[in-house]
Parts: C-alpha cells; sequence; structure tokens
C-alpha cells in the first residue's frame, strides 16, 4: 500500500490521479490533498478521504472557517502545500501543482526522499539542475507524469544510453496546427484553449497551442534523461496515438503507445512497478487508421524556435523562457495582447543574460521576476516585433 499526496488535487492531474486511486483501493491510501483554493471541489475531495491532511494555499473559500478536514490536519496560507509535504509521513507525492507555485512544495518531496510523481514541468524548466541535485541528496526517486515523458521512460527503462541514438516527443499541433498567421492573429483565448486531444487547463492549454509546450517538453526531457538538446527530435502527430519514441543507435526503433488519457501515464506511474487491469478506453488503431507524422513548422510558431533556443543556451536561460511565457500567456488570457504577441513578448525578455546556472530557489524566483520585468518592459515600449 503507498501512501500518497497529491498535489494540484483539484487540477486536471490530480483529477486523473484520484480516479486511478479510487480504481485500486487496495494500492493506495490517500494521505493529504493540496489545492489552490478551498473551494467546494477540495471540501468534497476532504469528505471522501477523511484521513487526508488538507491543504489550502489560498485564503477563505467555500470550505469555510470551520476547516474542511475530517481527521486529518489542516493547512492553509501560501505556505501550506510546503507544510503539508514537511509534516506528513506519506512515501509518495505527485507534483501537480502547475506553474512556479509548485517549486517549493515539490523540492520539499525531494529533499524527503520521496517516490515524486512529476507533473509539474517548471520544476525541471527553471530549476532542472538544482531539483536533480535535491533529489539524488534526498534519495527521491523521480517518475515522470508528463504523458510523453512517461512514454519515453517506458520504452527507455533498462537501456543503455550508449544504445540510444535520439529520442522523439510527439505533438499533437494544437488547436492552431492548420491554421493561416492571419487566421491566428485573431485567435482568442477560447479558440486557444479549445485543445483537440487533451483537456487541461487553460495555461498548458495556450503552450499547446503555441507549442511552446514542446519547447518546455524538450527541455523537461533535457534534464530527466540526460540527452543533449540535439538528441532530442519533435515530431507533429495529429493522431496523438504514439507518446513517444526511442531510435536505437542500430537504427531500431521503439514507440509507446496510447489513449489521450492522462490517467493512462497516472496509472502506470502510480502503479510501478506493477502493471494492474485498468478499465479504462484501450487504444483502437483500427478506428483511428492511419498515423500522420510531420516536422513542426517554427515559422508560424516561434515561440518553439524560441523555446528550443533556451533550452541550448543553458544557464538561467530556460528559466528565463518559462517565466516569460507564463507572464505573455496570462497577459493573453486576460485579453490584454493578442495571440501573435506572445512569441514576441518572451523574445523580448531573452534578450537579458542570463547566462549564469541559477545555484538556488531564489536565484530562480530573481530570474522569474526578471522576466515579468521584462514582459511589462515590452509592453510600455510598443510591443515591438523580433
Ligand atoms: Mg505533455
Amino acid at each position: 500500500m503507498k501512501n500518497i499526496l497529491v498535489l494540484g488535487a483539484t487540477g486536471s492531474i490530480g483529477t486523473s490521479v484520484l480516479d486511478v486511486v479510487r480504481a485500486n483501493p487496495s494500492a493506495f491510501r490517500v494521505a493529504g490533498l493540496a489545492a489552490r483554493r478551498a473551494g467546494e471541489k477540495l471540501a468534497a475531495l476532504a469528505r471522501e478521504f477523511p484521513d487526508a491532511d488538507i491543504a489550502a494555499v489560498e485564503e477563505g473559500g467555500a470550505a469555510g472557517s470551520g476547516g474542511i478536514s475530517l481527521r486529518g490536519r489542516t493547512y492553509r496560507g501560501a505556505d501550506a502545500a510546503r507544510t503539508l509535504v514537511l509534516e506528513s509521513a506519506a512515501d509518495t507525492c505527485v507534483a501537480g501543482i502547475s506553474g512556479t507555485a509548485g517549486l517549493s512544495p515539490t523540492f520539499a518531496a525531494a529533499e524527503r526522499g520521496m517516490r515524486l510523481l512529476l507533473a509539474n514541468k517548471e520544476v525541471l524548466v527553471s530549476a532542472g539542475r538544482l531539483f536533480l541535485a535535491a533529489a539524488r541528496g534526498g534519495g527521491a526517486a523521480v517518475l515522470p507524469l508528463d504523458s510523453e515523458h512517461a512514454a519515453l521512460w517506458q520504452c527507455l527503462e533498462g537501456r543503455d544510453r550508449e544504445a540510444v541514438r535520439k529520442i522523439w516527443i510527439t505533438a499533437s499541433g494544437g488547436p492552431f496546427r492548420t491554421w493561416t498567421e492571419e487566421r491566428m492573429a485573431a485567435a482568442t483565448p477560447a479558440d486557444a484553449v479549445r485543445h483537440p486531444k487533451w483537456r487541461m487547463g487553460a495555461k498548458i492549454s495556450v503552450d499547446s497551442a503555441t507549442l511552446a509546450n514542446k519547447a518546455l517538453e524538450v527541455i523537461e526531457a533535457h534534464m530527466l534523461f540526460g540527452f543533449a538538446p540535439e538528441d532530442i527530435g519533435i515530431l507533429v502527430h495529429p493522431q496523438s496515438a504514439v507518446h513517444g519514441m526511442v531510435e536505437f543507435a542500430d537504427g531500431s526503433w521503439i514507440a509507446h503507445m496510447g489513449i489521450c488519457d492522462m490517467r493512462q501515464p497516472a496509472s502506470c506511474m502510480l502503479l510501478y512497478p506493477e502493471r494492474r487491469p485498468s478499465a479504462l478506453p484501450r487504444l483502437d488503431l483500427s478506428a483511428i487508421g492511419r498515423l500522420d507524422f510531420e516536422a513542426p513548422d517554427t515559422g508560424r510558431f516561434p515561440l518553439l524556435g524560441i523555446g528550443l533556443d533556451a533550452c541550448r543556451r543553458g544557464g538561467g536561460y530556460p528559466a528565463l523562457f518559462n517565466a516569460a511565457n507564463e507572464e505573455a500567456v496570462r497577459l493573453f488570457l486576460e485579453g490584454e495582447i493578442a495571440f501573435p504577441e506572445i512569441a514576441p513578448a518572451v523574445a523580448a525578455a531573452l534578450r537579458a543574460d542570463a547566462s549564469a546556472e541559477p545555484s538556488s530557489l531564489e536565484d530562480v524566483a530573481a530570474v522569474h521576476e526578471s522576466a515579468r520585468r521584462a514582459v511589462t518592459e515590452w509592453r510600455k515600449n510598443g510591443r515591438q516585433a523580433f
């Protein structure tokens, strides 16, 4: 029986993870749940898992003053998720809080040596080397929950690094895969979050529309698997049946296939090393019929090129890219900038010098702050293009 903490319990990752837990009641005990808001969703989970400790990062909410934890402890405030991790006796932690808010609790789980199922991209992108050092120091095992990385992890398991020539990440291409630049210029936030294959939060859906998500995933793969940026390929694959591929030195390839449902990688990683029967829908290749692959178009999707460049430059550039993108996407979702302005806003931030490798979470926070300032400056200075 695994005792698990779910950070980001009410988000799309948390929801998938808890579905896997419900389907395998003999395998898991939910020891703790953390969410941004103490709203009705978290209150309902607290009632369903009455032994769990509960952490709500924002004050207030529908769960109210009486506390929402039934038998467990309740933590509130900005450090609530981190405190939950530090105080818990759980052995497994699902890091599903997205954005920079997820950094500090995920580091705490790494330092405590928990089995860490990682869905938060920012941890590897903005603070990858620090995080991996913390995990090594604490003795934490890191298992990827991002679908492409879970796929690669399964293809790479037990292989020698020398036997592999290159790893390949697939991309659905997002909602604008077939759109012209003219049409994308008028894209609304509602258009951008209408992802063809996956149901996810607004930020990551916009990242899929710009293909920034693939740049973030290349950086993640670079950190997790130790491949050089040029040995990590991207293929647009609109059917999203293949999630990752490994090209071996001898010319053989192994591809991982599966349905587009986060419960699939969650089930694999939560239950590892076991594989249990699952009631999830099965991949139906005859219904899909054909599998297409194409090279990504960095002309129409310039953020992909900008992000890959940040990966190659290393140091603090991936953190700068990540935070500038987070800020630009926030402005787009709030209707402050147009869809094609996300890329120049991020490019403007990347003109700063970030060659130094962040050596602490404070350094990462400083890089993030300079990225946000640069995006604000870019807006003030007339939003110039590249
Ligand atoms: Mg992914």
